[in-house]
């Protein structure tokens, strides 16, 4: 039995335990990488995934792969960045277990690019086009520049070299624009592959003591994209292979893509000749997009999946993942599995809580109040610690005299949820600020009643303080 047949079993046998909608979102291009000594390893693509799985389904994988094959005597996880973007032996074909897929299986079959020696490229996901990667004001540059690339491929911008974080979109935008030049130009031979592909590929050579003729089998190759270049680290002989390959291809007008998570004058493992070739190109980098990008990525995401969910849900999403798309991404279709499964839809709490089972030690911006408790609003000080919380600010910030807008906002924000919520008289609430005057207090809850019609993150501030408290 092979890894992928031996996960299959698993997969099925968990498929009726935990339903569909688990199973397609976080088992999705998982794989059992090894079987070593007793050990199965399971290895998903992101931390995410990974998490989730471990957490949720460790005693039940454990029996089922037990099940499968009773020599086993341990199971293990690991992260494997490269997962999601591209085919593997092992990976199982989840269609079959049904549901989300099914609309995945009616896009294009994966474009496949054959060499001269029936050395098949990596192949493209369909998933990431050009097209449907929103490039917001951060990312405008990189995106215009693949487009360019995709128009003209081999002519202005080469070598084009992107480089940024981890899930900030590089692999999107590189297989977005080889699938551009195969749509623009379906005879171009078009070959992505990583960089630990282009190495294992090398060491293959070498031992099957035929690396002389290694460049010869990139000939053919009209656009070389070569992802997350940085794994080169110092492998002398993959570089220098890789400096010919480069070289025959520049010389002949052939586009080269590249990415990494830094930029080439960074890559210091790497040869000063190489690097130099990366640099005469076009260098551009990615950012996290803003705040409002983030929004437009969940909104695109959530048509994707053609779910609702509520705006001020992803407005919370947007503003506390700030690490990676990747990352966004990875909350959202949790929060919708979860949401199917009980058939609601995701709350802030929920979200919230997802988030922090995930990144454990991260703290939330906004809420850093306990969720696990559903918050019970009695007292002024009450809510005044459930703002202070939210806004990360001290209570001292809130009662205080300070009239910066970071601290007065909030503060206004309190007073007009002390007087709706629990009634208070201004009178009484300016004594809980520091004996305020109640014409102040009363001057806060108008301007917030009238701001929140005015100012989209008022009011989303505020609709997210009152469904913290349960309103
Ligand atoms: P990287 O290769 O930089 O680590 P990926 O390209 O794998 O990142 O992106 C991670 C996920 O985030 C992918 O699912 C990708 O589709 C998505 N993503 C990243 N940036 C964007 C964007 N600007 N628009 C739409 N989706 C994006
Ligand atoms: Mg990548």
């Amino acid at each position: 039995m092979d890894y992928k047949q031996l996960w299959e079993g698993v997969l099925t046998r968990l498929s009726p335990v935990i339903g569909k909608a688990h199973l397609l979102s976080f088992f999705k291009d998982s794989i059992i990488s090894r079987f070593e000594n007793g050990v199965v390893t399971i290895a998903a693509p992101s931390t995410i995934a990974c998490n989730f799985i471990r957490d949720r389904y460790e005693v039940k994988l454990f029996q089922m792969v037990r099940e499968m094959d009773p020599d086993v005597k341990q199971i293990d996880f690991e992260i494997q960045g490269g997962l999601a973007d591209a085919e593997h032996p092992s990976k199982v074909d989840m269609s079959k277990f049904g549901g989300m897929q099914a609309r995945e299986r009616k896009v294009p079959n994966k474009q496949e690019v054959l060499l001269e020696d029936g050395m098949r490229s990596k192949m493209f996901n369909p998933r990431y086009t050009l097209q449907n990667f929103i490039a917001g004001t951060e990312n405008r540059l990189a995106h215009a520049a693949c487009m360019a690339v995709a128009a003209k491929p081999g002519d202005i911008y080469n070598p084009l070299f992107l480089y940024g974080g981890v899930g900030l979109g590089k692999t999107h935008l590189l297989q977005g624009t080889g699938i551009e030049i195969k749509k623009n130009y379906p005879n171009k031979n078009v070959v992505y592959m990583t960089s630990e592909r282009f190495i294992n590929e090398i060491v293959e050579a070498i031992g099957k003591k035929h690396t002389s003729s290694f460049k010869d089998r990139y000939r053919k190759v009209d656009c070389l994209i070569v992802d997350d270049i940085q794994f080169f680290g110092n492998k002398a002989s993959s570089q220098q292979e890789f400096f010919h390959t480069f070289n025959e291809l520049y010389d002949a007008g052939k586009q080269i893509i590249i990415s990494s998570d830094r930029p080439p004058r960074e890559l210091d493992e790497l040869e000063d000749r190489l690097v130099s070739r990366f640099a005469m190109g076009m260098v551009v980098e990615l950012q996290l997009p803003e705040f409002e990008t983030r929004m437009a990525i969940l909104n695109a995401k959530c048509q994707e999946y053609q779910v609702f969910v509520d705006r001020e849900v992803l407005e919370f999403m947007a503003y506390n993942v700030q690490t990676s798309i990747r990352e966004l991404e990875g909350i959202l279709v949790k929060a919708i599995a979860e949401a199917q499964l009980t058939d609601t839809t995701p709350t802030i709490k929920s979200v919230a809580e997802a988030i922090r089972r995930l990144n454990k030690d991260e703290e939330l911006k906004g809420f850093n109040v306990d969720l696990s408790k559903r918050m019970t609003v009695r007292t002024s000080d009450d809510v005044i610690d459930l703002v202070v919380a939210y806004f990360k600010l001290t209570r001292s910030d809130i009662t205080g005299e300070e009239r910066r807008k970071q601290v007065m906002v909030p503060r206004q924000i309190c007073m007009y949820l002390i007087r709706e919520l629990l009634d208070h008289s201004y009178e009484t609430i300016g004594e809980s600020f520091g004996g305020r005057n109640h014409t102040t207090v009363l001057h806060a809850c108008n301007k917030i009643g009238i701001e929140m019609d005015k100012d989209s993150r008022i009011k989303r501030d505020v609709n997210a303080l009152k469904r913290e408290i349960g309103v």
